[in-house]
């Protein structure tokens, strides 16, 4: 349990269980704490005195040893070329974290963040420069997700655990923060709407299989060399290609889920026709997706590569059975892709 102000007990992230054990604390029926896990998690309140269903003394004792809000909005930007929100957050402790919100159709996916920068450090990534500050409570998880669900013009479908931070590192908060969204009483998402993304961590995508609970794994290649991904990925000295490989093989068999791989292009280091060929093979016994994210230029010693080398790298692979995408960042005029507005605003680029 997050302890705010060390006085008051941070109410959002808590389970229906947790919920039960706070309010039986402070004298109240159990049932309470379904009222409060409605009003937070499903109506989307955002104070006590919205819960007009809680007598004034309750309400007022809520107001006194509770904290309902885990993150605050600092600032909105929208995209002026596609439907992209972007929104800054500020945390208890004034570190700063970011969501992005994109609108597709009926579709509305929000990508979340789980750390306070990132321990990972790899070399083209701005959160990655941060290095890790810390990691989010379930609390500050779930707040992400409830503040898309106000903005957001048609209910949230989908959500992509790709924002700040390495998911699998702070893996039991996040598990949180997604059964509680995923809830039937709550904001009901689909467990296959939700993706997972991870630098290849091996043991925590061995543990994510074992778990069984039905999101989707996305894992970043990036490079088709050891070399060059020790180079962007120094965690790929521990976990090389070889393994992240059969790792994934066997997620996907025991699994009998789609994995998919994320490849940024970055212009002359993993870009070439050669690289296309050597992936194509990397990925061909594995049932997935492949996803192309030509890089969206963060840091001063990288490139997006031209136009060309990205159509000649998806021509490559387009043989493979399985579907191949080029996912263009969205809301690139708002910096809406990893880290990027945190930075800024922290005058680090
Ligand atoms: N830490 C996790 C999830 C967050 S990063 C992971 O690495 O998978 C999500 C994706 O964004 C990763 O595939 C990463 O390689 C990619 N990425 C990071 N910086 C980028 C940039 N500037 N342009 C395009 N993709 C980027
Ligand atoms: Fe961390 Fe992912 Fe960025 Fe690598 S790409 S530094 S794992 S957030």
């Amino acid at each position: 349990m997050y302890i705010c102000d060390m006085l008051k007990t941070q109410l959002k992230g808590l389970s229906l269980p947790e919920l039960e054990a706070f309010v039986t604390e402070l004298g109240e029926k159990r049932f309470r704490a379904n009222q409060l896990y409605l009003w937070m998690y499903n109506r989307l309140a955002t104070t006590f005195d919205e819960m007009t269903d809680l007598s004034a003394k309750f309400r007022q004792q809520l107001q006194q040893q509770a904290d309902l809000s885990a993150v605050t909005l600092e600032t909105v930007q929208k995209s002026g070329s596609d439907d992209t929100q972007k929104f800054l957050f500020k945390l208890h402790d004034d570190a700063r974290i970011e969501s992005v919100l994109m609108a597709e159709g009926d579709r509305r996916t929000l990508c979340i963040s789980t750390q306070v920068g990132c321990p990972i450090d790899c070399k083209f990534c701005a959160t990655g420069a941060m290095g890790l500050k810390r990691n989010l409570t379930s609390g500050e998880i779930v707040d992400q997700i409830l503040h898309a669900a106000r903005a957001s013009d048609k209910p949230l479908s989908n959500i992509v655990v790709m924002g700040m931070g390495e998911p699998m590192l702070n893996y039991d908060n996040l598990m949180q923060a997604l059964a509680i969204v995923t809830d039937e009483d709550t904001l009901n998402l689909s467990r296959r709407h939700i993706v997972v993304s991870t630098s290849g961590l091996i043991p925590a995508i061995q543990r994510f299989q074992e778990d069984g609970h039905k999101y989707r794994l996305a894992i970043s290649l990036n490079a088709t060399t050891d070399e060059v991904r020790t180079q962007l990925m120094p965690l790929n000295k521990k976990w090389p290609i070889r393994m992240l490989m059969q790792a994934a093989r066997d997620y996907a068999n025991a699994s009998r889920e789609i994995v998919t791989f994320e490849y940024v292009l970055l212009a002359g280091i993993n870009d070439s026709v050669e690289d296309a060929r050597r992936l194509r093979q990397l990925v061909n016994g594995i049932r997935c997706k492949v996803n192309l994210i030509p890089y969206n230029a963060t840091l001063r010693h990288f490139r997006r590569p031209e136009q060309a080398a990205i159509d000649a790298f998806y021509s490559e692979m387009r043989s493979l059975p399985w579907p191949v995408t080029v996912r263009w960042s969205k809301g690139v005029d708002i910096d809406a892709a990893c880290g990027q507005l945190v930075t800024k605003a922290e005058g680090a680029i």
